[in-house]
């Protein structure tokens, strides 16, 4: 019988989610600033556009709106099939670190109004915990934090931004769908 594919942790912001789009858009409409993708985000700190007076009061609102991360787009067009087909013969589970105001709530009805199915999302602020915890082997991640965190106690496949560069991984991909490929060979 052929071996399973490794149990993941799947990112949602910066992976499959556009969270620089939507959380500079709501820094445009408060004060201004510049949107920017995450193909453009330099600074993980968004030090380049914003000040820390300006990113507390963005999280502010953003922990109060029951609606802010159900109206975030899509990183890049899913392939909601091939996903839901690794789901369904392996374990792949949506690991986040979003706060606020239902945010568990709003990512599960994101994930089942792309056509994902059955949802198993965990809100933590230890992803390395719950990787343990669920007996997770690969993460597909992109943020510096846990990038650095998750090296070395599970493997990594990074969604590669100007924010991340120097961060560490086992893997590199220019997108989800070339994170699913490599993900497909382990
Ligand atoms: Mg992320």
């Amino acid at each position: 019988m052929r071996k399973g594919l490794p149990a993941v942790a799947m990112d949602l912001d910066g992976v499959m989610v556009d969270f620089t789009t939507g959380f500079t858009s709501l820094g445009n409409e408060m004060f201004g600033t510049p949107i920017l993708g995450a193909e453009t985000q330099q600074n993980w700190s968004w030090s380049e556009i914003l000040n820390g007076r300006q990113i507390d009061a963005i999280w502010e609102e953003i922990l109060a709106d029951s609606v802010f991360w159900l109206r975030l787009k899509p990183q890049e067009e899913l392939d909601v099939e091939r996903i839901n087909k690794y789901a369904r013969k392996n374990v792949l589970m949506y690991i986040t670190n979003r706060s606020g105001y239902m945010a568990w709530e709003q990512s599960v009805t994101w994930l089942l109004r792309q056509g994902i199915r059955e949802p198993l999302v965990v809100v933590t602020n230890s992803k390395l915990k719950a990787c343990r915890k669920y007996g997770l082997t690969v993460a597909i991640e992109d943020a510096p934090s846990n990038l650095k965190d998750l090296y070395g106690y599970v493997k990594t496949i990074k969604r590669n931004w100007p924010y991340n560069k120097t961060s560490p991984s086992n893997y590199d991909a220019d997108s989800l769908s070339e994170a699913l490929d490599t993900l497909e060979t382990l």
